[in-house]
């Protein structure tokens, strides 16, 4: 696992290359919008003369550097205003001189507050996505929306029922990616996803974990069973501190294969109702596939995580039917 300082480095260094990237945009955009009106050349040369000769003045007679700031500021106000008409006039948005940049908190440093310098949201979404995404998600660039594949599910009418497996596999897809699409992290509303193996559910929720996190939200995704070794690493005071906090903060959790996890006494449990309950009463969703039907869940674990997992006000329950495609894939081959 990559540790978290270097985490933090690397996506310090891509706001360093973001940063550049903006400045290079400012460029282009002030270029082509001279380009386009000299209106706005003219007026971008004047605002550069004044703020120079400005500067120069307040240098020369420093006991009068307050009374020429405060006149510059004026007609430099007076200028922008000019700018923003002849912007217009040309087609373009007022704003295209502004500076540019991702996060209008932090303006792409990363950092926030004065005097307290701390990170800003940003910067603890990119480090908390690189994590994650270098240990449990490395499917994630694969299995993505786009990259979904009705086809390896049978076109044949479902056992007992009218629609075939590729229908039922089209709407639950539909439907993921809706919730994916609409993902509201103050609105606390999660998927359980249950079935047998091979039903397409962890490729569902790696599609919606990738789509969120494209959409700009902190997401964590881990299996059952890392969640509960992290849990018991932090119980038994050998670090992972930092992971329970990731699970408990990120915008999205998405927990693979609950049930396949050890049952280790003391800690299963008492971890699983401990993030379940403290993402609820914080009104964060969460996301679980599971092999575990609801008469399964509750026998597994206690009441109080069954009706976590299946509240109907704050858990979408999706149970997958039909042939395991991954036997059916290598049968066909
Ligand atoms: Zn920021």
């Amino acid at each position: 696992m990559h540790s978290r300082e270097n985490v933090m480095r690397e996506a310090l260094s891509e706001m360093e290359a973001q940063r550049a990237r903006n400045i290079a945009e400012e460029k282009a955009r002030r270029e082509h919008a001279e380009g386009k009106s000299p209106e706005v050349a003219r007026l971008m040369r004047k605002r550069h003369q004044l703020f120079f000769s400005g500067m120069r003045g307040a240098f020369a007679a420093p006991g009068r550097a307050k009374d020429i700031s405060a006149s510059m500021k004026e007609e430099i106000a007076a200028i922008n205003l000019q700018l923003r008409r002849a912007l217009a006039d040309c087609g373009l948005p007022e704003d295209y001189l502004q500076p540019v940049y991702r996060c209008a908190a932090c303006r792409d440093t990363g950092y926030v507050g004065e005097p307290v310098h701390e990170p800003c949201a940003c910067l603890k979404r990119a480090v908390m996505n690189r994590l994650y995404q270098s240990e449990g998600l490395q499917g994630l660039e694969r299995e993505n929306f786009a990259a979904f594949d009705e086809s390896i599910f049978p076109d044949t009418p479902l056992e007992g029922r009218k629609g075939s497996q590729r229908a039922f596999i089209r709407r639950c897809r539909e439907f993921c990616e809706g919730y994916a699409d609409g993902f509201d992290p103050a609105a606390g509303q999660g998927l359980l996803l249950c079935g047998r193996s091979g039903l397409g559910k962890t490729f569902l929720m790696n599609c919606v974990a990738q789509r969120v996190l494209e959409r700009g939200y902190s997401v964590v995704v881990l299996s059952a069973y890392k969640l509960i070794e992290a849990m018991r690493r932090y119980q038994f005071g050998e670090g992972g501190m930092e992971q329970v906090q990731d699970m408990l903060s990120c915008d999205l959790l998405c927990i693979d294969d609950l049930g396949s996890e050890p049952m280790l006494r003391g800690v299963t449990l008492s971890s699983l109702y401990h993030i379940l309950n403290e993402r609820r009463n914080a009104n964060k969703a969460i996301v679980v596939t599971t092999n575990c039907d609801g008469d399964d869940l509750y026998e597994k674990y206690d009441d109080r995580i069954a009706a976590r997992l299946t509240d109907p006000s704050r858990m979408k329950v999706i149970p997958f039917v039909g042939v395991d495609v991954r036997r059916f894939a290598a049968k066909e081959l």
